[in-house]
């Protein structure tokens, strides 16, 4: 393994009865990397992050990240995380606990796990709001708080689904500062998502999907008109 063939997909194929969502896909993405797929609904972009993120199998194809053969490993025991579009939270419990849930199991002493909440209750611009309940806060803080929930995972591929849909301004620029720290760490991010404007300040390479097969697409040059 090196750091170009950080996640490897090879010939990837995935059908759900008559339908192929996704077909024989083949793509590498290198650490450090920011990959867009793009395209119309229904193209199979949400497919292909599940089938990374291990909730779905493939009936065809294998997938490495960092060398390892992950295609049948249990969501848990991948370095994987995804964000989901609809962004939820528990609203009877406060907000740091919110942020900690995923660590519970990951048995971190009280002072890492305080250090790890406050640093992204700073990060999502929520500092001192750590003890208040999550149904207390307005909607787009409730999103910046089940953003953090994700991303305190710190996975070395963090899969995002349409993350700025739900998302205000503060949101969105809040995820582009993460993405930034993520990346200089040295991991690596594949976002779904059909709005490219919003994808192209923070994107290294991107795809298009059509009907289950990917194009790799220059970003500099996309117009919407090319997958709409
Ligand atoms: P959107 O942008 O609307 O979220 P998408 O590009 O993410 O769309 P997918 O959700 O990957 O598209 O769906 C790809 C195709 O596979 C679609 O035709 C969809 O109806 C189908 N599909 C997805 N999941 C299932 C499922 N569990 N059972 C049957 N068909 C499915």
């Amino acid at each position: 393994m090196n750091s170009k063939n950080f996640i490897n997909i090879e010939e990837i194929t995935k059908t759900f009865g008559s339908v192929v969502a996704v077909n024989n896909i083949d793509l590498k993405i290198n650490q450090g990397e920011f990959f867009s797929l793009l395209g119309a609904s229904g193209c199979g972009k949400t497919t292909l992050l599940r089938l990374l993120a291990g909730f779905e199998k493939p009936d065809n194809g294998r997938i490495f990240i960092e060398g390892e053969n992950i295609t049948y490993l249990l969501p848990n025991k991948r370095p994987t995380n995804m964000v989901f579009q609809n962004y939820a939270i528990f609203p009877h419990m406060d907000v740091a606990s919110n942020i900690a849930y995923g660590l519970r199991k990951e048995k971190l002493s009280k002072k890492e796990l305080n250090y790890r909440v406050d640093h992204y209750l700073e990060l999502i611009k929520l500092s001192g709001y750590g003890n208040r309940k999550a149904d207390q806060l307005s909607g787009g803080q409730r999103q910046r708080v089940a953003l953090a929930r994700a991303l305190i995972m710190e996975p070395k591929v963090l899969l995002l689904d349409e993350p700025f849909t739900a998302l205000d301004t503060a949101g969105t620029e809040i995820m582009r500062e993460y993405i930034r720290e993520r990346l200089s760490e040295g991991g690596a991010i594949l976002m779904a998502t059909h709005d490219y404007d919003k994808a192209r300040p923070i994107t290294s390479r991107a795809g298009i999907l059509r009907q289950g097969s990917i194009q790799e697409i220059s970003i500099d040059t996309l117009k919407s008109d090319d997958f709409f």
